[in-house]
């Protein structure tokens, strides 16, 4: 049989044979240009980029591709550099040079990557696969709501730029296409406090049990604020931002900021609560999860705010 295009344009790593013989064929392009192509001609593969999610899949057998698309050697998806007044940043910029790199200009996502995992699961895991997966407990998600990021998808067809909130469709579900690859994420640089916060039934190594991300947005005069694992996907608190930004306007905060009313700062909270869907699973009740969205909003809106007023 004549060997498929790609062939040309990968490499391609003997098939292992698993131990009930089905092949697994690693495809292993070293370029962006041969990675899209391997992607038109293999649209099964499974890509795989720090592996801290496919790995756990395949290893569990809950995947079994018959191809399997290694993005570790395309050094277009390493890179990130300023693009359009903001940060274009390549899918395979993993946590650590997220927090090393880019905290003082992205410091939500920057303290929503330091909880991830562990060092090694950070040195090896991306945002790019945390899109990929698209779990509405990634933390790497929130911060990227609350800062209305895009992602950037590509296929040999050409490239596409979507809001985050519709590139994440529903539970473990995402709009990429067949074909197409997650290239980068986009991000403005930060202009005022970011904060994020997460709860875990232990201290690190978690996943969210519940999780806020936000962002004061002084130059729109905005407040974002996006909920983690307590719906199908990460949800904004419209509710609580347009609150909270009508209170910072009306008072003039934004300008002359002091210390915020508690009643502000309970309401604030509550909002947050109603904006959730929480479910009951493993990892805690809906109860549990709707209380500590209340904490995690008040608290994560005084920190964000004590650090505004500091730097007014
Ligand atoms: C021990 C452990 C602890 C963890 N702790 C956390 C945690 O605290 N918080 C958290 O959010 N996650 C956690 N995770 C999950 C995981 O680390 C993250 O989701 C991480 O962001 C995945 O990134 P990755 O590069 O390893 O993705 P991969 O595993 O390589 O890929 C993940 C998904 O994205 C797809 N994909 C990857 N790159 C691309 C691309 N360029 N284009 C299209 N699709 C792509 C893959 O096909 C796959 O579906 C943990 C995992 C482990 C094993």
């Amino acid at each position: 049989m004549p060997p498929a295009p790609h062939d040309t344009l990968c490499e391609r790593a003997v098939p292992d044979r698993d131990q009930e013989g089905f092949p697994v064929e690693l495809l292993q392009p070293t370029s962006w240009e041969d990675a899209l192509e391997a992607r038109r001609a293999h649209p099964g593969a499974v890509p795989i980029n720090g592996g801290t999610d496919v790995m756990v899949e395949l290893n569990f057998d809950r995947r079994r591709p018959e191809h399997v698309l290694d993005l570790t050697r395309v050094p277009e998806l390493r890179e990130w550099a300023p693009a359009d007044g903001g940060l274009r940043i390549g899918a395979g910029v993993t946590y650590t040079r997220i927090v090393d790199e880019l905290g003082d200009r992205l410091p939500g996502l920057a303290i929503a990557a330091r909880t991830v995992g562990s060092p090694q699961i950070r040195n090896r895991g991306t945002v790019g696969g945390n899109l990929g997966t698209s779990s509405p407990a990634g933390d790497g998600l929130p911060p990227l709501y609350a800062s209305d990021a895009e992602v950037e998808l590509a296929s040999v067809r050409g490239t596409r730029r979507l809001p985050v909130a519709e590139f994440v469709t529903g539970p473990k579900r995402n709009a990429l296409a067949p074909d197409e690859l997650i290239a980068a994420f986009h991000m403005p640089v930060a202009d005022g406090p970011q904060q994020y916060a997460k709860i875990g039934t232990r201290n690190a190594m978690v996943i969210a049990v519940c999780s806020l991300g936000l962002a004061l947005r002084p130059r729109d005069r905005r407040v974002a604020a996006c909920i983690g694992s307590a719906g199908p996907t990460p949800i904004r608190a419209t509710g609580a931002e347009t609150f909270l930004g009508g209170v910072l306007e009306e008072a003039g905060l934004w300008e002359r900021p002091r210390a915020l009313d508690a009643a502000v700062v309970q309401r604030f909270g509550e909002l947050v609560q109603w904006a959730a869907r929480p479910i009951s699973d493993v990892r805690g009740t809906a109860e549990y999860r709707s209380h500590a969205l209340g904490v995690l909003a008040r608290r994560t809106l005084q920190w964000a705010w004590s650090d505004y007023r500091r730097e007014a």
